[in-house]
Order: structure tokens, then C-alpha cells, then sequence
């Protein structure tokens, strides 16, 4: 079933999710909840998916990362993001630890439909959660991977991108589209973040 994302002004995308008890994991309604997820995440199409943005305020949240999404964007695009193919899957009562690099890019978020603007994330990040079969994981990530990670985790804890952007690269998908997608993350630097550049 679709759900409906919910999009920036609702309180609950502001809220600290509640941990799920991992017995929680397992029952009708979470794997539901979880299935539900998954559908109106490929639907959107989205990378990631967080169950405040759909109004329930729980830690958990979907990931997937399909080759099909990547097919507009050049091959030195992808090696800059380091983005490549994330399988299906759950996180739940997600930790994060950020590596110290830090690495800048476009981000979007569907609680924020047809906006974009760059973000500065940990480059490598180490995630313990446990996945939607109620398994204690732990991830080790890096690029485009770690980015959806800390962008998701992010949404667990009532944060959205907007409070972590270069405010100066703030646009609409369109002229991200139409202008930015496919230069390198310096020339984009220089012609945005650069003040006066
Ligand atoms: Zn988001």
C-alpha cells in the first residue's frame, strides 16, 4: 500500500522517534509498516524512506538504492558520489558513528519535495541497528551509502537536511536538474558557496 509522506510543517517530522521493542520487529503491524515503506519509497522514487515522514514516529527506516536511479547521471558523477547499488533494507534503533572526513553534496528529501541543496556528511559511518528480520547488524558505509544512512538516521531524530544545508544552494529539483546535476562538486562550489565567486 502507498502511504502518504508528509511533508515539512507536520510536528511529527520534528519529534525523537520511540525505539522499537525488537520483539516489535517481527509482529503484523511492523512488517506491514515496513513493507508499506519499501512500496511508497520506490513509488516516489526515493533512495530512503523514514517512518515520521509517513507520521508514525518510530526508529525505523527504509533503504534502497537502485541502479535504475543512477541512469542519467555520468559515470564520473557516480565515481564523485561514490554511490552504487544498496540492497533492500531495514534500519531500526539505528546508532551511528560519523568518520571524520567530511564530503559535500546535492541532497533532497521527500518531506521536502522538489527542493535540493548541498549538505556536508561524514564520508564513512559505521551504523549498529537491527534490520527488518529483527537481526542485530552492524554497517559499515561510505559515499552515497553513508550519506542515505545519516540523512534517514537524521529524520529519526527530528532533523531534517534544511538544518544541515549550505543555504546557498538551496534550489528547486528543476534547476538542480537543469543546471547542477551533472558538474563536478568543485565547479559547483565555486559558482555557489563561494561568496562572491
Ligand atoms: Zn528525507
Amino acid at each position: 500500500m502507498l502511504l502518504n509522506v508528509l511533508q515539512v510543517g507536520e510536528a511529527v517530522l520534528r519529534r525523537r522517534a520511540r525505539p522499537l521493542a525488537i520483539d516489535e520487529i517481527r509482529s503484523p503491524a511492523i512488517q506491514q509498516l515496513i513493507e508499506d515503506l519499501r512500496d511508497t519509497m520506490r513509488e516516489a522514487p526515493g533512495v530512503g524512506l523514514a517512518a515520521p515522514q509517513v507520521g508514525v514516529s518510530l526508529q525505523l527506516a527504509v533503504i534502497e538504492d537502485r541502479a535504475e536511479l543512477m541512469k542519467d547521471l555520468a559515470a564520473e558523477r557516480l565515481d564523485e558520489l561514490g554511490r552504487q547499488p544498496v540492497g533492500f533494507h531495514a534500519i531500526v534503533n539505528p546508532t551511528i558513528t560519523l568518520g571524520e572526513e567530511t564530503v559535500e553534496f546535492f541532497e533532497g528529501c521527500l518531506s521536502l519535495a522538489k527542493f535540493g541543496a548541498v549538505v556536508a556528511r561524514a564520508r564513512r559511518v559505521t551504523v549498529e541497528c537491527w534490520n527488518e528480520r529483527a537481526e542485530r547488524v552492524r554497517i559499515e558505509a561510505d559515499g552515497w551509502y553513508a550519506r542515505i544512512l545519516q540523512h534517514e538516521i537524521d529524520h529519526l531524530n527530528g532533523c531534517l537536511y534544511i538544518d544541515r544545508m549550505q543555504s546557498r544552494s538551496f534550489m528547486t529539483m528543476d534547476h538542480f536538474n537543469r543546471y547542477w546535476k551533472n558538474l563536478p562538486m568543485a565547479e559547483i562550489r565555486k559558482a555557489l558557496l563561494d561568496e562572491g565567486g
